[in-house]
């Protein structure tokens, strides 16, 4: 071979590898994409015409190519795309200066107008708006907001957001929200606290979807267990196929056949590779060295970028979203599956090479046709399952039409807790220690307590499984316990004042030294005061009060006078069952 033909074939190779895709079947792909409509559930353009133009729309042509943008009229139509949601973004980090909201309207603001400002787009409201928009000839334009954030905790915002054309609200983006987990955060709420569930159900009531792109995996199935419409994923991948944290578990996919809910896969590179974790780790590994040899910030963001340089992200490639589509059809159905991109940056450097830019989905539905897929499969992930999805969920509102408007909770729940001493009724404060109190009324709506028992002191051994105790917690030396080979419980608190009493007080406890037997506490004692947040005891626990007790307090009284029985500390009290008052 002589050196020429080398240098020509070195020439050539990338161009081959970027016409792979049969000509026959992009046509067939194109063609398909023309009736479905392609609908695309999440495309960040307002984001960057905030970020790159402050809003300012004049001067600005979309009916040319705008390779600054991650979309504009031409690509859009070359991809086939009949309808996009455009989303409503700002950081979650604005959630610590209050100013989510605000920065959400400016988003609205510049949607809309751009909306105005293009005769080839036109905001959708509904299904049928897509449907007839799309027969027009123009893009159907519909709005998503990306974070729970954003509705800075009101109801009466989620409602506005609707009113201005939001159908769909993800309920959280990077960061946990105060009442839902996020993937890529703490758990702070095991999933959906009471407020984010009444998110949920305000969304189904006034036909909105519910997004669980982002959520953490509990988050999803909390949602899918109070939503009474279909969810959506907006741009959500399988975590089988990468098992980045923020993609879809197999439990979940499960999930879908009945709820009627639609994960739209994205061709972001870090959640479509399967060797993307192992990238993340390495990358973590680097950032980790740099900081420990580097004082300067500045030196270290050069650091990392010299390291990403040496070290590209493995990448993906078409097959490989299609991949993520395979398994999301093998585990849930083919009715179950759609599209959600998620451009959000210019030069496509994010996403899988060969999915760049917004002309590009024909590309990935030619390789579906290539892997057997069929006219009518390609119809359904193009649009058609959302489309049924977004009918279904719009009968549900009207279902929900004759509902009451849900308010932010003013705070109050009653439990009665029944026990072979006696009843004791409980008021839980829900907006006191949210994230607790919304557990501990979630485990008395699932019977959680029923049949359990009241330990007198604390016992660390031996509990397992599902059973829960519930303390009557003491002031002072316990001498039960201390028998047991256990420092007396001696609850402090933290803060100004002198309490040293959990009396009258309902709290729970997590992460203490019972972790292992995954055992919460309720303390219920005999003083009637909340103030007490902060209670710790020596072994490192801490106690978040939510409630108190309103009746029974000489059940709690008789409990605690009650002798504990020797060394294994037998619990003296049954509980019978804990209701929640209607
Ligand atoms: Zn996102």
């Amino acid at each position: 071979m002589t050196l020429v033909l080398v240098a020509l074939l070195a020439l050539v190779a990338p161009l081959a590898a970027a016409q792979e895709t049969d000509p026959a079947l992009l046509a067939r792909a194109r063609a398909i994409l023309e009736r479905a409509p392609l609908i695309d559930t999440h495309n960040d353009l307002p984001s960057m015409l905030i970020e790159r133009k402050d809003g300012d729309l004049a001067g600005l042509d979309l009916g040319v190519v705008q390779p600054q943008l991650c979309a504009d009229i031409p690509r859009l139509r070359e991809g086939g795309v009949g309808a996009q949601y455009w989303s409503v973004y700002t950081d979650s980090a604005n959630m610590r200066t209050n100013r989510s909201l605000h920065e959400a309207l400016r988003e609205f603001d510049v949607v809309l107008r751009l909306l105005r400002s293009r005769p080839e787009l036109e905001l959708a409201r509904t299904a049928d708006d897509i449907e007839r928009i799309h027969r027009s000839g123009r893009i159907a334009s519909l709005i998503g907001v990306e974070g729970g954030h954003m509705i800075e905790g009101s109801l009466a915002v989620l409602r506005i957001f609707h009113e201005l054309g939001a159908r769909y609200l993800t309920l959280t983006h990077w960061d946990t929200v105060e009442w839902a987990d996020s993937a890529t955060d703490r758990n702070e709420h095991e999933g959906l606290t009471e407020f984010g569930e009444s998110v949920v159900r305000e969304a189904n009531r006034i036909g909105m979807f519910v997004d669980l792109s982002h959520v953490s995996a509990e988050t999803m199935r909390d949602a899918l267990r109070v939503s009474r419409a279909p969810v959506i994923f907006s741009h959500s991948n399988a975590r089988a196929i990468d098992p980045h944290p923020r993609n879809v578990p197999d439990d979940v996919l499960q999930l879908l056949p009945k709820n009627g809910g639609v994960v739209h896969v994205n061709f972001i590179k870090e959640f479509v590779s399967p060797a993307d974790p192992e990238w993340q780790a390495r990358k973590k590994a680097a950032l980790e060295d740099l900081h420990a040899r580097l004082d300067d910030e500045k030196a270290v963001e050069a650091g990392i970028a010299e390291w990403e340089k040496a070290n590209p992200h493995p990448g993906g490639t078409i097959g490989q979203v299609a991949d993520h589509i395979d398994h999301i059809r093998k585990v849930a159905g083919i009715d179950h599956v759609g599209i959600g991109a998620d451009f959000y940056d210019a030069g496509g450097t994010s996403m899988v090479p060969g999915l760049k830019d917004v002309s590009r989905y024909p590309y990935l539905f030619a390789e579906l046709l290539r892997r057997g897929y069929t006219d009518d499969d390609l119809l359904k992930i193009a649009g058609r399952n959302h489309l049924r999805a977004m009918r279904q969920m719009e009968q549900a509102a009207l279902a929900l039409a004759g509902a009451p408007e849900a308010q932010r909770s003013a705070g109050a729940a009653r439990v009665q807790i029944r026990t072979d001493h006696g009843d004791i009724e409980v008021e839980v404060d829900t907006a006191r220690a949210p994230a607790t109190a919304a557990n501990f009324l979630r485990y008395v709506d699932g019977g959680f307590y029923d049949g359990g028992r009241f330990h007198r002191t604390v016992r660390l051994s031996n509990q397992s499984g599902q059973a829960v105790k519930i303390e009557v917690i003491q002031a002072g030396a316990n001498p039960a316990r201390e028998r047991e080979g256990f420092p007396p419980i001696a609850l402090e608190r933290t803060g100004t004042t002198g309490l040293r009493h959990l009396d009258g007080v309902v709290s729970m406890a997590r992460d203490g030294p019972d972790t292992a037997t995954s055992d919460f506490f309720i303390c219920i004692g005999d003083q009637p005061s909340l103030d007490q947040g902060g209670l710790r005891n020596p072994d490192g626990q801490g106690f978040a009060a939510f409630g108190r007790v309103v009746s029974g307090m000489d059940v709690v009284r008789a409990i605690q006078a009650s002798p504990a029985d020797g060394q294994h500390l037998t619990p003296p009290v049954t509980i019978r069952s804990v209701r929640r008052h209607p």
